[in-house]
This record gives C-alpha cells, structure tokens and sequence, in this order.
C-alpha cells in the first residue's frame, strides 16, 4: 500500500517558492490500477517522482510497502526503492543494446547471475509478448515494441509497484490500447500496483479502478472511476 499523509512539495525558483504537490493525502491499495489525471502543470511528475523517493516532500509523510520513504535512509531506502519501477513516455532505452540486453541490463545492474539472468530474461520477453525480437535493436522495433522492451526491463526487479509515466502518450491509439491490455495482464498474473499518470482520460477509462484528478498541486477528486466520470 502507498499512502500520502499531508504531503506538500516546495521548490525554489527564481520567482520565490513554487507549490507543485500542495496538502496531498492519498492511499493507494495493493492490487490497484490507480490513475492520476491533470493537465500539464497540475504537479503528476512530482507526485511520481515522491512515491519511487526521487522527490523528498517539504512536510508530510509517504508510507510505500509499509516503509516511511521520508524517515528511512541508505541500504533501507534504496531497498523500499527497488520495490518500485518506472515505465517512460520515451521509452529510456539504451540505443546501442538489443531487446534482451537491454532487459538483462538491469538484472546485471542487480548482481544478477548471467545462468539466471538468460532465463528471467526469457520469461520477461514472453510475458511481453516479444518472441522472436530477441536481437533486435531498439531502431528495428515500433512504439509499442519499444514500450514492451520499458515494461519488461521496469518488471526485472520483481518490483511490488510499476509507476507508469505517460506510458502510452507517445504511442497512436490501437498502440495504446494494446498496450493497456499488457498492463492488465501483469497486474491480474503478478498482482503488481499500477499507479499511471496521464492526461488522457480513455486511458483512466479503460484501465483504473481509481483515479485522482490533480489540479494546480491539488486533488480535487478522487475515487472510482465511475463515479469520477460519470456523476452528473
Ligand atoms: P505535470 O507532471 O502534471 O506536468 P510537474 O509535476 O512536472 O507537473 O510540475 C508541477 C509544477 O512544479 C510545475 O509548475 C513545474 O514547473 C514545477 N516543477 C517541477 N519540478 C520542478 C523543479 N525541479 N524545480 C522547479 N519547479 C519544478
Ligand atoms: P526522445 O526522443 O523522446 O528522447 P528516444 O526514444 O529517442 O526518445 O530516446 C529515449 C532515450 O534513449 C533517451 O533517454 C535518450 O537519451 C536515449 N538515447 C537516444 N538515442 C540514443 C543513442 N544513440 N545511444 C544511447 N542512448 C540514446
């Protein structure tokens, strides 16, 4: 479970002091599709970027998986972190490396065992659905290829949570869609917490259980989706 308690995120700027996540509490379950939607602006990036500990909150506590992200420190910290990965808009792949390089890339980063490395990275291609594109270069692949390639490597670290940052914004829409439908899959077979953000509404649509709706630091709506959306 994530749960916000109270959390403000302050950065200096040259104008004096910006707001970007301003008195946000918030609880995400395990299991969760859970979508926050905004503008451009509204503060999605930071809140992400406070749930995986890149962000330190200028007041307010951040629980992940029962660890106080805000208090801990070093070994403990990198630890709760591990727990927790990162999809791209732009992929973030490394160019000169094949589709499995590139996934086992992070299992080496790990101290991973090259024997255990090669079967973890097959089952990660499988579980994507990228049999038979193996050794090609991020260059040779579409979109949604490149954006299986980001979601296998993301899954390598047996994370609890799989932060998606505009995962899909890039990517036309049957891409998307499909995409989407991966998403569900790794959440229902490994029960992972997916925390999307996005400032598409059909994507919240199809996917969450949950959705925040961010405006200006704020959250000024949250719950089910159907009711978020479709109240009157
Ligand atoms: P979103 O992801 O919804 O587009 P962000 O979280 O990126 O929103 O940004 C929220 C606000 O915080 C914006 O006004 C942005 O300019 C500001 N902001 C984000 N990161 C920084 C930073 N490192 N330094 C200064 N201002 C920042
Ligand atoms: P974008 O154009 O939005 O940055 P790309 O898919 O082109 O998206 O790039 C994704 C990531 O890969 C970026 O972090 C970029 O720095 C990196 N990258 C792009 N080209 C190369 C390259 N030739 N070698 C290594 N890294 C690269």
């Amino acid at each position: 479970m994530i749960q916000l308690d109270k959390v403000t995120k302050q950065f200096n700027t040259a104008n004096g002091t910006l707001t970007a996540v301003d008195n946000v509490s918030l609880s995400i379950n395990d299991g969760e599709i859970y979508g926050i939607i905004g503008y451009s602006g509204a503060g999605k990036s930071t809140m992400i970027r406070l749930f995986n500990g890149l962000e330190k909150p200028t007041s307010g506590s951040i629980i992940v998986n029962g660890a106080n992200i805000t208090e801990i420190k070093g070994a403990k910290l990198r630890a709760a972190r591990h727990k927790v990965s990162m999809v791209f808009q732009h992929f973030n792949l490394l160019w000169s490396r094949t589709v499995e390089e590139n996934i086992a890339f992070t299992l080496e980063v790990a101290g991973v065992k090259k024997e255990q490395r090669q079967v973890k990275v097959a089952e990660l291609i499988e579980l994507v659905g990228l049999q038979g594109r193996e050794k090609s270069y991020p260059s040779q692949l579409s979109g949604g290829q490149k954006q299986r390639v980001g979601i296998a490597r993301a899954l390598a670290n047996e994370p609890e949570v799989l932060l998606c940052d505009e995962a899909t914004s890039a990517l036309d829409p049957e891409t998307t869609d499909a995409i989407l439908d991966l998403l569900v899959s790794i959440n229902e077979r490994l029960n992972i917490t997916i925390i999307l953000i996005t400032h598409e509404m059909h994507v919240i649509r199809k996917i969450c259980n949950r959705v925040a709706v961010m405006e200006e630091g704020k959250i000024v709506e949250e719950g089910d989706v159907l009711q978020v959306f479709e109240s009157p």
